[in-house]
């Protein structure tokens, strides 16, 4: 960025990226992009290097929004939307089989103030840590997950159930769903973790946290969980992207404060943008990451 982008962007921030192909797997289907203001994840499906091919072509459509002060969350929607046709162009067709989830958030803003626009397709994750606490923020979109939400899974049992890697959404993959979006206030030392299920999968939540909570580097914190889930087995390609907020813009006054006790309040309806206004449509197939663990 330019200093004057610098200067007009709702978020400043400072980031890390880290990916491996992991221990198992011959190839790494992830592909990362950590740009000024998007900062995403996307793991690749289909066999043949196809999977490796649809994560780095949904990751391309984004370029444009590469080196603007933010995105809206209509920016997106059309990106995302590009991103569909090119993965499913390369699959020969929407039913074809090369497909990719895709996670993260695009530095955003509300009324000039600082905003996460928070993304998901699928089953890579984008969590916050802020205040000590690490919060998931996009919700899987997987079989298992809705076996949770049904109440006939655990959180537990769900984690290591044989059918977890079934994804319900992904772009291309014969999927034709929505993403879900969230637009959280930002705050001064939030740290955003978007990742593969490489690392979720590998590494429990309280070492995630604690590996944020201790390297205060972006970039050192990245590699650190990326090593984790390989000394963890390293079962499937792991990718680590942390995203710090080093300033805000907030015009009130009364919002500099850290605002623990809005933080619960933030993950209200109002803001997951579509869980209200956008059926939950049983999809016609369900993407299945045969060639994972
Ligand atoms: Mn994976």
């Amino acid at each position: 960025m330019t200093d004057a982008q610098m200067l007009s962007a709702p978020i400043v921030v400072s980031a890390g990226a880290a990916t491996d192909v992991g221990l198992r797997r011959r190839i790494n289907e992830d592909s990362m992009l950590a740009q000024h203001p998007v900062f995403l994840v996307a793991d690749g499906m289909g066999g043949h290097e196809a999977g490796e091919v649809a994560s780095a072509a949904a990751l391309a459509a984004f370029q444009p929004l590469v080196g603007l002060p933010s995105a809206r969350v209509e920016d997106v929607v059309g990106v995302i939307d590009l991103a569909r046709h090119s993965v499913d162009a390369l699959a020969g067709g929407p039913s074809g089989g090369a497909g990719t989830t895709l996670t993260g958030v695009v530095v955003s803003q509300h009324g000039g103030d600082g905003y996460w626009l928070v993304v998901n397709l699928g089953d890579s994750r984008t969590y916050r840590l802020a205040g000590g606490a690490l919060e998931q923020i996009s919700v899987d979109h997987s079989v298992v997950q809705e076996l949770v939400d049904a109440g006939e899974l655990t959180p537990e049992e769900a984690a290591t159930a044989v059918d977890r890697n079934v994804i319900t959404r992904a772009l291309g993959a014969g999927s034709d769903e929505d993403a879900d979006f969230w637009m959280l206030p930002a705050a001064q030392g939030d740290r955003m973790l978007i990742c593969s299920d490489g690392l979720s999968g590998e590494v429990d939540a309280a070492t995630i946290r604690e590996i944020l909570s201790t390297l205060p580097d972006p970039q050192a914190a990245a590699e650190r969980l990326v090593l984790q889930a390989l000394a963890n087995g390293g079962r499937d390609n792991v990718t680590a992207v942390v995203v710090d907020a080093l300033a805000v813009v907030q015009h009130d006054p009364m919002d500099t404060l850290p605002r623990a006790s809005d933080r619960d309040a933030d993950r209200g309806s109002d803001d997951e943008l579509d869980a209200d206004t956008v059926p939950r449509k049983t999809p016609r197939s369900r993407p299945e990451r045969g060639d994972r663990r």
